[in-house]
């Protein structure tokens, strides 16, 4: 029987499935853990604007930074990569994205090769926070880094600037302390604890969050102490990120819409007001966004530890299936099998 060598690249796709940019992103983040090559076709084909945008490219180059990675076709509006990793380096790193760029992706890249790494790391992030179509910082310090906790490592997060398209600016300290990752089963939300909107309006007239706060709490029924209106540091903005925390015992969803300069206030609310009610028509934990980002992490505890997980989810994106089509690809023979009840499930 012929073995196959262990430097054979990994190949994808990245027309595949959804065809944007998380391909890429896991596929880089598989690579640095399994130290498989990874080459990648036609990346982000199903984007109106395909290949490697900076923010892309920002990745590509921190994950190469990290584990001293060899690559090919690491430039602006290229559509095939070859990476070929070096061993994962713990340690403190820094990383700007011009043209404010998601901060956020950018360690979504780095987390998982970091969180098995043999020493802990701490990232200086710059760009941007709150962006639109990524996971802002809220979103990951509240509802990811507690489950990365719960997984056996540690996510810390500091955000000292809020940055939002197109200023950007934003920063963030990002520490990450590796454990042995064990999975678990999420399949439900468990006692709700608190709730709470949460406006960001920084370098904008006063009224665009009062609106936003009192149209979002009237359509809810919400008191007014669970309404927040984020103090602004210097030089923030302008932008403006309306959340909603939904805090459960076992998970806590945070809801982002992203305000845009023609969008009125109160149509950001009616949004975010859609966003929550759908989530709270369902019963089970895992929102779309989060399951396809547990999905990697969950998967990673599952091949190392050598035990099954399964979360339950309210609603399963092309996103949350084109990431777990590239888990399997680079994690054999784990499987991940999504019942028709929605419910994600991972065998080692
Ligand atoms: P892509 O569109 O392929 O670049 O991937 C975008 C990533 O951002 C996915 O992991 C999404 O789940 C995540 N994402 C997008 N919007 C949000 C949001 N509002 N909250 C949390 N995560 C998000």
């Amino acid at each position: 029987m012929t073995m196959r060598p262990i430097d054979f690249p990994v190949e994808l796709d990245g027309s595949d499935g959804e065809g944007g940019g998380q391909i890429l992103r896991t596929g880089l983040a598989l690579s640095m853990i399994t130290q498989r090559p990874l080459s990648i076709t036609k990346i982000r084909a199903r984007r109106p604007k395909p290949g490697l945008m900076r923010q892309h490219l920002a990745c590509v180059q921190a994950a190469r930074d990290v584990c001293g990675a060899t690559v090919e076709g690491d430039v602006l509006g290229s559509t095939s990569l070859q990476f070929t990793p070096g061993p994962v380096k713990a340690g403190r790193y820094g990383f700007a994205i011009a043209s404010a760029g998601s901060c956020m992706l950018l360690l979504q890249t780095l987390l998982p090769a970091l969180l098995l790494a043999d020493d802990a790391s701490e990232i200086e992030l710059s760009g941007g926070t709150h962006n639109p179509m990524a996971p802002p910082f809220h979103f990951i310090e509240q509802t990811l880094a507690p489950l990365v906790t719960r997984l056996g490592g540690r996510l810390d997060l500091e955000l000292r600037r809020c940055g939002f398209y197109p200023a950007g600016g934003g920063s963030v300290l990002a520490r990450i302390t590796p454990g042995p990752l064990v999975p678990f089963d999420l399949m439900e939300r468990g006692a709700a604890l608190d709730r709470a909107a949460l406006c960001l309006a920084p370098a904008l007239a006063r009224n665009v969050a009062q609106r936003e706060l009192e149209t979002l709490a009237s359509l809810l029924g919400w008191p007014q102490e669970q309404l927040q209106l984020l103090p602004a540091r210097q030089n923030e903005g302008p932008g403006n990120a309306l959340m909603a925390r939904l805090a459960y015992e076992h998970v806590t969803e945070l809801i982002t819409v992203i305000g845009e300069k023609s969008v009125p206030a109160e149509s950001v609310a009616h949004s975010l007001v859609d966003e929550v009610r759908r989530y709270l028509v369902h019963t089970a934990p895992v929102g779309e966004h989060l399951a396809d980002q547990l999905a990697l992490l969950m998967a990673l505890a599952c091949w190392k530890s050598g035990r099954p997980a399964a979360f339950a989810c309210t609603g399963i994106t092309p996103h949350t299936r084109t990431n777990c089509a590239v888990i399997e690809r680079f994690l054999m023979p784990l499987r991940i099998e999504i019942d028709p009840a929605q419910v994600l499930r991972i065998t080692p």
